[in-house]
């Protein structure tokens, strides 16, 4: 049995990198066949059928099928996997508000769409940005899909962390474990390092020794440099980053469907956990067991960690309310 993968904006940048990941089996290992539904808008429909073309040159032992289309009722039918990559970016001009209602206007239908035509065990990624919300507008609109199947990607900013951690420790990125993200996938994000390790030794003491003030450090130089880290790629590259973007992306829905041996983070529907608000898609420290992404409890967060997830928490709750006053949830 082939596992069924639907990816919205495969006509994009971030779609076409992370196709021919995922065809050649990047995600669940060199014995599962997949099959790929290119979901797309209109304008966006030629992209996608390039790629799917590009997709049969290759000749990827491991895809079954693939099927190009802009009738998400078609594009969700019998996802297994759906990755929401394609939204409407901010234009020049733009207010926050308009953004969200732009984007709730793709992300509500597609809940619908995947409760209607998705497989039973459908377990959905966003990526677009604005992403935590566009997870929580879409979950809400999928009647009869438990909300614990929708979470957002803050596995690229987790990943930018590691590495600035790595590289400042000297150490190999594998040796920096739980650096957990919480809150938004925007600049309000608070990557945490209280709990990391450096080939199991705390990353704290070791910050020490390199930087002097730890918290003057993650505070002025740390923080802002894996918050704004898309900014510089743009300002180096010319254009915003597609490949870690994907790469982070396969990182997370591998993890999701084949669990992990250690902490993570993750967008997912708030319980309540860390006093955060109920219902909110909030970044946590997360596992992943048996399908479920479950979130680290019990960790102690000092006055100065709970300040910074405060302020994160506090605007995804601004982003919810700026919805419901739309009348869009
Ligand atoms: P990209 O493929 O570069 O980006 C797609 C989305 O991913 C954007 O919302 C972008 O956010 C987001 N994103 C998340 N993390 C990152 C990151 N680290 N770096 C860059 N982007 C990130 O955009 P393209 O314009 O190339 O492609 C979008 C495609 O989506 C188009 O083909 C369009 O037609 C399609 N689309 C499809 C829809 C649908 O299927 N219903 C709806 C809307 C669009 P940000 O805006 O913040 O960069």
């Amino acid at each position: 049995m082939a596992t069924t993968i639907t990816l919205t904006g495969a006509g994009g940048q971030i779609g076409y990198a992370l196709l021919f990941r995922i065809a050649a089996g990047d995600l669940f290992g060199p014995e599962e066949h997949v099959r790929l539904r290119l979901l797309e808008i209109p304008q966006g429909l030629k992209g996608a059928e390039g790629a799917a073309l590009e997709l049969q040159d290759a000749a990827f032992p491991l895809l079954d099928d693939v099927e190009v289309t802009d009738d998400a009722a078609v594009g969700f039918s019998g996802a297994n996997h759906a990755l929401l990559v394609g939204a409407r970016p901010r234009g020049p001009g733009m207010e926050r508000a308009d953004l969200l209602a732009a984007n709730a206007g793709i992300f509500g239908p597609q809940g619908a769409a995947i409760a209607a035509s998705a497989a039973n065990d459908v377990r959905v990624s966003v990526v677009g940005n604005p992403a935590n919300t566009n997870a929580l507008i879409a979950s809400a609109s999928a009647d009869g899909v438990p909300s614990d199947r929708f979470s957002a990607l803050t596995r690229l900013d987790e990943n930018r962390a590691r590495a600035q951690l790595a590289a400042t420790l000297g150490a190999p990125v594998a040796d920096i474990r739980r650096v957990p993200i919480w809150g938004n996938h925007s600049a309000s994000q608070f990557p945490d390092i209280a709990h990391a390790t450096v080939d199991g030794r705390p990353v704290a003491a070791e910050l020490a020794e390199r930087v002097g003030d730890v918290r003057t450090w993650l505070a002025d130089t740390f923080i802002p440099r894996v918050a704004t880290r898309g900014a510089e790629i743009i300002e180096v590259r010319g254009s915003s980053s597609v490949a870690s973007a994907a790469s982070a992306t396969i990182d997370h829905v591998r993890d999701w469907a084949r669990g992990t041996d250690d902490w993570t983070s993750a967008a997912i529907v708030s319980r309540g956990e860390y006093g955060v608000p109920e219902g909110l898609v909030c970044s946590f420290p997360v596992r992943s067991v048996d399908g479920h992404w479950q979130v680290v409890e019990g960790l102690d967060v000092d006055d100065w960690s709970r300040a910074r997830i405060d302020a994160s928490v506090a605007e995804l709750s601004d982003e919810r309310d700026a919805v419901r006053a739309l009348g869009m949830l």
